[in-house]
């Protein structure tokens, strides 16, 4: 099984060096018959207030023979008097040239034609990262999305999750925005979670949703430094490794673009559907279509793009304008079959209680900006009804 270790905090403030890391990893033996240091499968070590992050990067066939190498490790760097914490991710690729399996069985949809299974990227069934299994209690995955970072995504995902909430559903959000992840911002969430008895992560409750973010365990500048496949390690973690109960739908606030990251992702995670999200301009639109080409390439079907920061409202007046050429995103939905679940406003109100963790529809339940989302999200009930997925 691949791993990401969590080591909880101890109280103790001494500075830990990449070396006193490396000296304790030396005592560490993989299963190559060498010290873990000399097997030349170590990410670069990253040490941040008592903090340590590094991957150990091996082949996909070998990766269940080094589970027991990466907690070995994590006991090692855990046992270091000046360390807080520790995130060890085991993450495994596929050798370039290896014969790519075909794709597990997926839910039955019956939206994509068979082309759609061909695997493009990331690792095949025999890839221990390559988990479609469900997550028993959770009964619909959904993806947010979006072509590029910056149009409201995250945004988009928390108040959507609200709205799901205001239905009467169970919801969770999953912020995996591993490159910039902004959900300890716009919930306001500072604590980290606690394990339980099986060492599993505690969601954190707020606004009735259970929250899980990678930013709950890192520090933002350290999540930057990130690679492809410990992104996907570190994600599956998150999903699995955490106690999530039971839940009707878990939102996962995907990371940004339709590069590799974000294709194995969305391959590797059980999705029932993603929403993607874009901004009227044309450039964000060509970036959604990539959005929408992706979801298709990996068989999950699109539930809808939402159209963010449509129109300029003005605080003062109510005034609309269409400053951005508005209504692109509708046309483009329309052209591509693909539901269009609504229209929010650049306005004020939603970017001051995104930025100060109280998000709109929690805040304002009874403005009109909660409406809208409510509106999108019982849009997006209804496809995932469709889809026989709540
Ligand atoms: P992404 O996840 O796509 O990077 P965020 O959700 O973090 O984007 O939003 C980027 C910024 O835009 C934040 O400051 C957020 O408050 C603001 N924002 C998002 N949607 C809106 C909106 N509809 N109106 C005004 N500000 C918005």
């Amino acid at each position: 099984m691949i791993g990401l270790g969590w080591a909880g905090p101890q109280e103790i403030s001494l500075s830990v060096t990449q070396q006193q890391v490396l000296d304790r990893l030396a005592q560490v033996m993989s299963p190559r018959g060498v010290a873990l240091t000399k097997s030349d499968v170590l990410s670069e070590i990253a040490v941040n207030n008592g903090k340590v992050y590094f991957s150990i990067n091996v082949d996909a066939a070998e990766a269940r023979a080094w589970e027991s190498v990466r907690a070995a490790a994590e006991t090692a760097v855990r046992g270091i008097p000046s360390v807080t914490g520790a995130i060890i991710a085991l993450t495994a690729e596929r050798r370039p040239g290896a014969a790519a399996a075909p794709q597990p069985h997926r839910h039955d949809h019956g939206v994509a034609p068979a082309s759609a299974h061909k695997p493009s990227a990331g690792p095949g069934p025999s890839s221990p990262m390559s988990k479609q299994a469900e997550i028993p209690g959770v009964a619909a995955i959904i993806a947010v999305a979006s072509g590029k970072g910056g149009v409201g995504k995250s945004t988009t995902a928390l108040n959507l999750a609200l709205g799901l909430r205001d239905l009467g559903l169970r919801v969770g959000l999953l912020d995996a925005d591993i490159y910039g992840p902004s959900v300890p911002r716009l919930t306001g969430i500072h604590e980290k979670p606690q394990l339980d008895d099986s060492r599993k992560m505690i969601p954190i409750q707020r606004f009735g949703l259970s929250i899980m973010s990678i930013g709950f365990l890192v520090e933002e500048e350290t999540a930057m430094i990130w690679r492809g496949p410990m992104v996907m390690s570190a994600i599956t973690q998150m999903l699995r490794d955490v106690a999530w109960g039971t839940l009707d739908v878990l939102v996962v606030d995907m990371p940004p673009g339709t590069g590799d990251a974000q294709l194995t992702l969305a391959q590797n995670v059980p999705l029932k559907g993603a929403v993607i999200v874009s901004t009227p301009q044309d450039l964000a639109l060509i970036d959604a279509r990539r959005g929408l080409a992706m979801f298709n390439k990996v068989n999950v079907p699109v539930l809808g793009i939402v159209e963010n920061m449509s129109y300029f409202q003005c605080p003062e007046c109510g005034t609309r304008s269409d400053i951005f050429g508005h209504g692109g995103a509708r046309h483009e939905a329309e052209r591509l079959g693909v539901p269009f679940l609504g229209e929010i406003p650049l306005h004020m109100s939603i970017r001051a209680t995104s930025d100060a963790g109280t998000p709109v529809v929690a805040s304002e339940p009874d403005g009109p900006h909660a409406a809208i989302y409510r509106d999108i999200a019982a849009k997006v009930r209804d496809q995932l009804t469709i889809t026989a997925a709540v």
